[in-house]
C-alpha cells in the first residue's frame, strides 16, 4: 500500500501554522498544512483586528486571506482534513486524518484553542438558537434586541462594542467587580451608552422556549438571584486547547496546553507545537505567528539532522563515522589530521560534529568524544573511543 510521506506536517492553518508554513518553505522544506476549517483559524471570527503590526486595522478573514496567499506564494499546499490521532509506529510518526495516513518526517500541532463553555442548564440545548460564541457570525441576527455578553476579559469586552451595531442593548456579565480587559478596551466599552456592566454575577441558568428568552443571574457576593431578558447570550469566558486529536501523545501542563520549550519542541522528538495550543502568556496573533516561525526553523533543523543521520550513516553499505566537539582544541586538531590522512586514500570517514549535532549523537547513544562507530547499513558494528590519528587508523585497518 502506497504511504504519503511528507517532511514537516503542520496541523492547524490559523496564524502560527500558515507562520510556519512561510518560514518552512522558504527553508526548502516540503510543507503540507491540513486544516479541518477555513484557513485563518481564530481570527475568522473577529471583526477587527488593529494590533498586527504594520496593518492599522483589518478584519479577521482578511488578515486571515493575506496569511494564506502569503503561503500559497511559497508554494504550501494546503489540505481540507481533519486530523483524527496521531501515532508512533516503530519511530515513524503517523499522521491519521479522515482523508487517509501520512508518514511525517517532523510534525507541528497547530491546532490552537476553542471557546470554553459556561456548562450551566440551557447553554447546550440552545446553542444555535440565541446562544452564540461568535459575534462577527451571529451579531446581525439580533438587530434591535437585547442581547447579554458573558466575561470579562478583552474579547468580551471588545465583541460586546461590536454587538452594539446590530442590538438595542448589550449586557456585559462578569463574575468580578471588574473587568480583566485593556483599560483602553474598557473605556471604549463603557463610554457606549447601549452597554451596561453587571458586575459580581455568573449565569446559573439560560432558558427559552425553543429560543433564548432569559438568564437566571446569580449575584456571588449577595447570592440572590434575577432574570434577565434578553434574546442572545454572547459567551466570552476564556478558551481551551484543541488537543482532542493527540491527547496523551505529548506531555501537557494542568489545563491540557501543551508544553514546549523555548524551541517549540515537544515531549515527543520531531513533534513540535506552536500558537494558542502550547501553555504560554499571551495568545494572540503575533505571539501564534512568532511561535510558528521558531517553531519552523526548529523542525527544520531537526529534519536537516535526520536527513544527515540517513544518507551518511544509515544507508551505506558500511561506513565509519567519527564524531567529535567542535569547541574542543583537542577534537578539531584530531579532525584535521583525519581529514589529511584521508587525502588519497579509499577510506571514507564521516565526521559528525557532535557539538552542532547532539540529537544525532543522542540517537546512535555517543556520549564519550571522540569516538569512531563502524556502522554496516545502519547497524553498528563497532564503537571505540579514539585520542589520536593512530587510534582512528588502527580501527579502519
Ligand atoms: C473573537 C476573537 C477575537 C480575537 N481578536 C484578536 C485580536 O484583535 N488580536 C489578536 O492578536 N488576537 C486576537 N484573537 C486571538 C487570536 O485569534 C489567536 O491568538 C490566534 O488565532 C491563535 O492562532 P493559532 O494559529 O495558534 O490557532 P487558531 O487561530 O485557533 O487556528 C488553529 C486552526 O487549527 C485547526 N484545527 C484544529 N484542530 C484540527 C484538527 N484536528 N485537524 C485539522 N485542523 C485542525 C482549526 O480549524 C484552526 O483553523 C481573537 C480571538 C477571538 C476568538
Amino acid at each position: 500500500m502506497h504511504v504519503e510521506k511528507r517532511e514537516l506536517v503542520i496541523i492547524g492553518a490559523g496564524p502560527a501554522g500558515m507562520t510556519a508554513a512561510i518560514y518552512g518553505r522558504r527553508a526548502g522544506l516540503d510543507v503540507l498544512v491540513l486544516e479541518k476549517g477555513i484557513p485563518g483559524g481564530q481570527i475568522n471570527t473577529t471583526d477587527e483586528i488593529e494590533n498586527w503590526p504594520g496593518v492599522l486595522m483589518a478584519t479577521g478573514p482578511e488578515l486571515g486571506e493575506a496569511f494564506r496567499k502569503h503561503a500559497e506564494k511559497f508554494n504550501t499546499e494546503f489540505r481540507s482534513a481533519s486530523v483524527e490521532r496521531l501515532e508512533l509506529r516503530e519511530g515513524t510518526k503517523v499522521v491519521v486524518t479522515d482523508q487517509g495516513e501520512i508518514e511525517a518526517e517532523a510534525i507541528l500541532l497547530a491546532t490552537g484553542a476553542s471557546f470554553r463553555k459556561l456548562g450551566c442548564p440551557g447553554e447546550a440545548e440552545l446553542t444555535g438558537k440565541g446562544v452564540s460564541y461568535c459575534a462577527v457570525c451571529d451579531g446581525a441576527f439580533f438587530e434591535d434586541e437585547v442581547v447579554a455578553v458573558i466575561g470579562g476579559g478583552n474579547t468580551a469586552v471588545e465583541e460586546a462594542v461590536y454587538l452594539t451595531q446590530f442590538a438595542s442593548k448589550v449586557y456585559i456579565i462578569h463574575r468580578r467587580d471588574e473587568f480583566r480587559a485593556d483599560r483602553a478596551a474598557i473605556d471604549h466599552a463603557l463610554s457606549n451608552p447601549k452597554i451596561e456592566p453587571i458586575y459580581n454575577s455568573v449565569v446559573e441558568s439560560i432558558e427559552g422556549d425553543g429560543l433564548v428568552e432569559k438568564l437566571i443571574l446569580k449575584n456571588v457576593k449577595s447570592g440572590e438571584t434575577s432574570d434577565l431578558d434578553v434574546a442572545g447570550v454572547f459567551v466570552f469566558v476564556g478558551t481551551v486547547p484543541n488537543d482532542d486529536s493527540f491527547k496523551g501523545f505529548v506531555k501537557t501542563t494542568k489545563g491540557g496546553w501543551i508544553d514546549t520549550n523555548l524551541r517549540m519542541e515537544t515531549s515527543v522528538e520531531g513533534v513540535f507545537a506552536a500558537g494558542d495550543v502550547r501553555e504560554k502568556f499571551l495568545r494572540q496573533v503575533v505571539t501564534a505567528a512568532g511561535d510558528g516561525a521558531v517553531a519552523a526553523m526548529s523542525a527544520y533543523g531537526y529534519i536537516s539532522q535526520q536527513q544527515h543521520l540517513r544518507h551518511k550513516l544509515l544507508e551505506p553499505q558500511e561506513v565509519f563515522a567519527l564524531f567529535y566537539s567542535s569547541i574542543d582544541e583537542k577534537h578539531a586538531h584530531l579532525t584535521g589530521e583525519v581529514e589529511n590522512w584521508m587525502e588519497g586514500k579509499d577510506a571514507r570517514i564521516v565526521l559528525i560534529d557532535a557539538y552542532k549535532n547532539a540529537g544525532v549523537a543522542q540517537k546512535m547513544g555517543v556520549s564519550e568524544l571522540p569516538a569512531l562507530l563502524h556502522l554496516r547499513k545502519g547497524s553498528e558494528v563497532a564503537r571505540k573511543k579514539c585520542q589520536s590519528l593512530e587510534d582512528v587508523t588502527a580501527q579502519i585497518g
